[in-house]
């Protein structure tokens, strides 16, 4: 079956810097992949290049088999939540998950019903005509996430988007995100993470980076088990 997702020798440098090796990787329909290392491995880098925020130095990024390297971010058809996409805050709620929609120049009564999919979806029915000062990180997290649903994508890419939240209401997004997970099961998500507990409770499988590469990549389940590689067990391993 076509990948979803499919990283072909994708690398980015930056002057002398590389921030990504030569990366191959596929995704399958339905799949969660967890991208997870440390800080600077180069995870954001790689979701940048998928996204087409960034052009990679060389490869290719293909979506559902078709080469989409030279496309512009929203003609991706992605949705995209990433630390720094803050919501914005001289628009309601329901304004700032209709900002897809308007730009895709959905008629108005189509994005109405949408906003109200989509802010149910995150359990954020009740504050569509609140502003995001007015609301909690966790909540401004999920309004991020329903404007990133809202033109339904294919392919989810979610960067690090609990990371701002305190450890509690990390757990509760976990748990969020699980339910959200089996409400959309052809929905291909790819979750950036340095967190080794995120990324084992959510995905299928692990991608781990280290110093700008792909180390191991495997089920959480074989990678927990039995991790290929030094780093991998000192990272993630039952031996911790
Ligand atoms: P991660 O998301 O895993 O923390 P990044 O992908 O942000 O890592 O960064 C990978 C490497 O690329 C790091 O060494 C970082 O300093 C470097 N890097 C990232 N973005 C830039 C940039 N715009 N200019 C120069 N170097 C960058
Ligand atoms: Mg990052």
């Amino acid at each position: 079956m076509t990948p979803a997702v499919e990283f072909r020798g994708v690398s980015v440098h930056f002057g002398a810097t590389q921030a990504l090796a030569p990366l191959d990787l596929s995704v399958a329909r339905g799949e969660t992949l967890a991208l997870l290392g440390p800080s600077g491995s180069g995870k954001s880098t790689a979701l940048k290049a998928l996204a087409g925020f960034l052009r990679p130095s060389a490869g290719r990024v293909l979506l559902d088999g078709q080469d989409v390297t030279d496309l512009p971010p929203h003609r991706r058809g992605l949705g995209v939540v990433v630390q720094s996409y803050a919501l914005f805050p001289h628009q309601r709620v329901a304004d700032n998950v209709a900002f897809g929609l308007k730009a895709r120049k959905t008629r108005r009564a189509d994005v109405t019903r949408r906003v109200g999919e989509v802010l149910e979806l995150v359990g954020m029915s009740e504050y569509a005509r609140r502003y995001p000062r007015e609301l909690s990180g966790g909540q401004q997290q999920r309004v991020a996430l329903a404007r990133a649903l809202a033109i339904r994508p294919n392919v989810l890419l979610l960067d690090e988007p609990l990371s701002a939240l305190d450890a509690a209401l990390r757990e509760d997004m976990v748990a969020e995100l699980l339910r959200l997970r089996a409400e959309l099961p052809d929905t291909t998500l790819i979750y950036v993470t340095h967190d080794q507990s995120e990324a084992l409770a959510l995905a299928d499988r692990i991608a781990v980076l280290r110093d700008s590469r792909l180390v191991e990549l495997g089920p959480c389940e074989q990678l927990y088990r039995r991790p290929a590689t030094e780093f991998t067990a000192s990272f993630l391993g039952a031996a911790n």
